[in-house]
Formats: C-alpha cells, structure tokens, sequence
C-alpha cells in the first residue's frame, strides 16, 4: 500500500473528473468573451466566480481550512484545462498559491483568519508585490522598506508588475526591514508582510493600472508612508526571502502546467487547420514543412509535460524538487512558444485575424519566459547550482 509520502507519478488523462469539469465550465467562456475582455481592459470577473464557485481556487487550502486539499498535481491539471480550453488562468492563479506563504509561516491565529475566508471566496489573495521598476531581477536589492514604529511598520517604496492588486483584497508585500548594508547575506532583512488593501487604498497606498501586451490586469503600487498592523508581519522578520523562495517551486510548477495547456490548445489548433485549409488543390498539412514545426512542438509538450508530473510528485512527496521544477517551468514555457508560432505560422494571414484567437493565445503564452521567472535565470541557476560552474551573480 502507498503511503501519503510515495512518490507517486500518474501518467495519462489523471484527475479525468476534474478535467472534465473544468472543461464544462470553459465552454461557458468561449473565445468571444476574451477578446471583448481584452477590448474593454476588463477583469474576467464571471469566470473567475465560476472557478471559485466549483472550488477550484481553494485547491490546495487544507480541509481543516476549508478548502479541498487537493494535492499540487491536481491544482496543476485544473490550471493546464483552463489553457487548453483557450481561456486564461492568469486573472486567478495566484489565489491558489500565494496563500502558501502563510499557510506554511503565519501564525496560527492568521491561518485561522484569513485560511477560511479565502477558501469560501469571500476573501480575493490574488496580489503578490515583489518586482520593483530599479532592482528587477535582484530581489535582493529591492528599495521598498517597512519600518517598525510601536505597534505598527511604515511602508515606503513602489513596485512595479503587481497583477491584479486592483482586484485582490490582500497583497503579500516583500519589504526590506533591515538595511542592504546591514546584513551578512544579501537576502537576509527582507520580510513579508500580508497587507489588508482595502485598509491602505488611499492612506499612502496607491494603485495605477499598467498598460501592457496582454490583458493580465497588472499595476503599479506606491506606497508613501504607509502604516501597517505588526501582526501583518508573516513568520520572523528578516527571514522572508525564504518564504517566497519556498512558494516558487509551486508557482513553477502550476506556470508550467498553464504552458502545456496552451501548447495542447495550439498544437490541437494549428493540425486543425493544417488538415481543412487547402492552397494549391491541397491541404497545407499535407506539406511537410508545416507539419512537422506543429509535431515538433507536441513532442516537446510531451517531454515538458513528463518533467512537470515529475516535479509535482517530487513536491507532494516533500522532496527537493527545485531542480526540475525550474527545469519543467523552462522547457514548457519553451514548448508552448514553439507550438504558438507554428500555429500562427500555419494560419498564414489568419493567425493575425482577432477572431481565431491566435494572436491572442500566441501573445499571452510569451509571457512564460519572461514571468514569473525568465529563461536566463533559471539557466543560470542550472549552470551554477546544478552543474557546479562558477558563479555568475
Ligand atoms: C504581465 C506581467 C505580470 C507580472 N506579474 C507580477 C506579479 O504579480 N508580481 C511580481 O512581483 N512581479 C510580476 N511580474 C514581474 C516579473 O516577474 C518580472 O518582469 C520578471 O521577473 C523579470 O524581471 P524584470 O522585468 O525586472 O527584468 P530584469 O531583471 O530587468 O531583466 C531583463 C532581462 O535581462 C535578463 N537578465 C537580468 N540579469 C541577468 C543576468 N545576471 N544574467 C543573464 N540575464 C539576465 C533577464 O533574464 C531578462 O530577460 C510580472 C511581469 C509581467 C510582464
């Protein structure tokens, strides 16, 4: 018998219930919806209630709080049918990992608090305010800074790229409470902070929406003098790169799996369309040279696809598993972009045409090499981590 702790590594169709489910909803939100989102710079407000309504975003919340305690690889598979039905995750999929900070570091009296709430939907925990427009990349250099001041932290500082803190009702904030030049190790001194949003809207917290490529609702957040309660600290002070660090893996993982979700939508879209377009009395899948970029893709899909399951049972298992969950997030954000252009490439004209969603799938699927993570970073931290080689950063 398998206990809790296997490594357990399913192959095929796993989870067919939910992927069927998942599905039924996503035919209520056919491609017309999206691009009249993307039109009106709209929130996907209705879908995001029916996903929270069948409990999807609750997933990973243990049942003690409510949620449905699933394991990561069948959140994973909720978010990959969501992409392969041609709709998008990117509105809601941080309601289902972010919470993992304080899941795994809050105290006992903030799980209790604020764990139930998220699960039922009554509570959106859908910002996470790391990037700042200076530092980037190096987290560790990041300017926003929280001050202990008696019963409170004041916040001063800006970031950049926070999703959809317009529409979340708390926003896990990574601040520096110890000065760069203060500390032994340059990560040490930063910490995480669960910051009640509709507390701080206009008390020196201000959200500008950020135009950008895709419809993904992100913003710019200030913060000027911003005064938050000290229980808003999640675990010590000064330990919070770790925390996030923690969440990544997760994150990774469930990215990816949004990955195979779009390369399975384009590789099924361009062979579609490769078999019923013909030109020169025949059809264009009939030539091997836009055959086989749409077959290449798929092989890639596959293997991606194999890396991530293995991720996610390294993970369920308690294992280490940043290695190959970085590696599953690269080459799937990889897969999928190979599997957008060859779809675009096959639709000719038409790929640029709003109507067929390509353009669409194609624009938002480029965002995985660059978020959460970009390709370069993780290469890097194969060549380092992995492979031995010298440090570069
Ligand atoms: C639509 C969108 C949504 C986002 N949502 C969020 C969010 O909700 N919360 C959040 O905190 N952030 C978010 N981000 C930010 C995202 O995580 C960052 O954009 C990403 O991590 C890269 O950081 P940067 O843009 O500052 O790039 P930079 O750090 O400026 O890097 C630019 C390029 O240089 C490369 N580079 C930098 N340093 C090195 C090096 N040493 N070696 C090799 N290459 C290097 C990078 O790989 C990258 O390609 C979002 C971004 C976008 C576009």
């Amino acid at each position: 018998m398998q206990s809790k702790n296997d490594l357990v590594m399913e192959l095929g169709e796993d989870f067919p219930e939910i992927r069927d489910s998942v599905r039924r909803i996503c035919e209520q939100f056919p491609g017309e919806y999206w691009r009249q989102l993307e039109q009106e710079e709209r929130y996907p407000d209705d879908f995001v209630r029916a996903l929270t309504e069948a409990g999807y975003l609750a997933a990973l919340i243990p049942e003690e709080f409510e949620g449905s305690g699933m394991p990561l690889r069948a959140a994973a598979v909720i978010l990959e049918e969501i992409h392969a039905s041609g709709c998008n995750a990117g509105a809601c999929h941080a309601q289902m990992y972010t919470m993992g900070t304080l899941l795994r570091h809050g105290s006992a009296e903030q799980k209790a608090r604020y764990l139930p709430e998220i699960a039922r939907g009554e509570l959106r925990l859908q910002a996470f305010g790391v990037t700042e427009p200076t530092s980037g990349t190096d987290t560790s250099r990041l300017k926003t800074t929280a001050v202990r001041d008696g019963d409170s932290y004041i916040v001063n500082g800006q970031k950049v790229w926070t999703s959809r803190a317009l529409y979340s009702d708390l926003m896990l904030l990574l601040a520096r409470t110890t000065p760069y030049d203060q500390v032994a190790k340059k990560v040490d001194g930063l910490s995480v902070f669960l910051v009640d949003i509709r507390e701080s809207l206009g008390k020196g917290m201000d959200i500008r929406p950020l135009k950008a490529m895709v419809n993904h609702n992100t913003t710019e957040v200030f913060f000027d003098n911003l005064r938050i309660p000290a229980d808003s600290l999640i675990g010590q002070e000064g330990k919070g790169f770790r925390y996030i660090l923690d969440g990544m893996n997760a994150e990774r993982i469930l990215v990816g799996a949004e990955c195979i979700g779009d390369a399975r939508w384009f590789t099924k879209t361009a062979a579609k369309y490769a078999s019923e377009r013909r030109v020169f009395d025949r059809p264009i899948g009939q030539n091997q040279g836009v055959q086989f970029p749409i077959a290449r893709a798929y092989a890639e899909t596959q293997a991606a696809e194999l890396m991530l399951r293995k991720a996610a049972a390294l993970f369920q298992a308690g294992q280490p598993c940043g290695d190959v969950a970085n590696m599953g997030k690269m080459l799937a954000s990889e897969a999928s972009w190979h599997a957008a252009e060859a779809c675009l490439q096959t639709h000719g004209g038409f790929g640029f045409a709003r109507e067929y969603d390509v353009e669409r799938k194609w624009r938002e699927t480029r965002l995985m090499q660059i978020a959460p993570i970009s390709t370069n970073l993780v290469l890097s931290y194969i060549g380092e981590h992995i492979l031995g080689m010298p440090r570069s950063f």
